[in-house]
């Protein structure tokens, strides 16, 4: 009757998947020391609100993650060492790095493409240090009068040129958007292209629900679709959407006021495998964690 259940078995299989996750590699110390207490708890967490203090936030909302930036996401700032770094390493609360808004390692324009390449190694290097397991770098676009697969090009580039480095210091996870013509990462046949010439540089994949959504991607499926192409998810990120279906806007919303159905976010999470971040609105995060706790385990 226990393994009858798929709700028990989907969650089994995610820890396996995670636990293969952190077996190699520098992330291996993480299958030891950050293992889930229980095995059929689901990895759930939260964009942090508060950058000072990521561990405390986490441990108020009962995270078992916390996504935090590491600079200014607006700014090209260079990363400063986190003054909690080692509370961060110490917590069992894992953590995944998002990058700063601007940038566009897929632009045309060196301007914007150099700085973007040089952000991501060093915002990688910055991640490594608080001991997380991941980078999400969105996909990013080129100019409506330019060619996609120029784009494209530029990813490869960015990971040949570091590949030369030695790599980048944590995995660098792709994040599907959700608005624009020319994106690199919206439409799931871009995201197949782009696979094509970073995949076997061992690039992750971040799936955002809202963005999925409202860059025109059905949810039911989806997680199969995803994995199809990629052969991973390495992150979620649970949101619902302000707006409807194929909208192309990019504006995160609660489960209870969003346009997606929750059983379907919910199906996503159970599904996917992987550690879930949400990105909702602050005033009803929790009720979001609650919903999912009930709903998925
Ligand atoms: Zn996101």
């Amino acid at each position: 009757m226990y393994l009858a259940n798929p709700r028990v078995r989907n969650i089994s299989l995610s820890i396996r998947w995670s636990d293969r996750h952190y077996a190699t590699g520098p992330y291996a110390s993480l299958a030891t020391c950050q293992r889930p207490a229980t095995l059929i708890r689901m990895r759930i967490g939260a964009h942090v609100r508060l950058d000072s203090d990521p561990i405390g936030f986490g441990e108020k909302l009962g995270a078992d993650l916390v996504q935090l930036f590491v600079v200014d996401p607006q700014s090209w700032d260079k990363p400063a060492p986190h003054p909690r770094t080692d509370e961060i390493l110490a917590s069992p609360i894992d953590v995944v790095v998002h990058s700063s808004y601007q940038i566009n390692v897929a632009s045309l324009n060196n301007r914007l493409r150099m700085p973007s390449r040089n952000a991501v190694a060093q915002q990688a290097k910055a991640a490594a240090d608080l001991g997380a397991f991941g980078l999400v770098v969105h996909g990013g676009h080129v100019r409506s009068d330019a060619e996609i697969e120029d784009g494209i090009v530029n990813w490869r580039k960015l990971f040949e040129r570091q590949r030369d480095k030695g790599g980048f210091a944590v995995p660098i996870l792709i994040e599907n958007t959700a608005g624009g013509n020319h994106a690199m990462a919206r439409r799931f046949d871009m995201i197949a292209r782009l696979w094509d010439a970073v995949g076997e540089f061992g690039a992750g994949f971040c799936l955002d629900t809202c963005h999925a959504w409202a860059g025109g991607e059905d949810l039911v499926g989806v997680v199969e679709r995803v994995q199809a192409i990629t052969g991973r998810i390495d992150l979620v990120h649970l949101n619902s959407s302000r707006d409807e279906f194929d909208s192309g806007a990019d504006r995160h919303a609660n489960f209870a006021d969003g346009t997606i159905d929750p059983q379907l976010l919910a199906e996503v999470c159970r599904t996917a495998g992987a550690p879930v971040i949400l990105e909702t609105p602050a005033d009803g995060l929790a009720e979001d964690l609650a919903y999912l706790r009930e709903h998925v385990g």
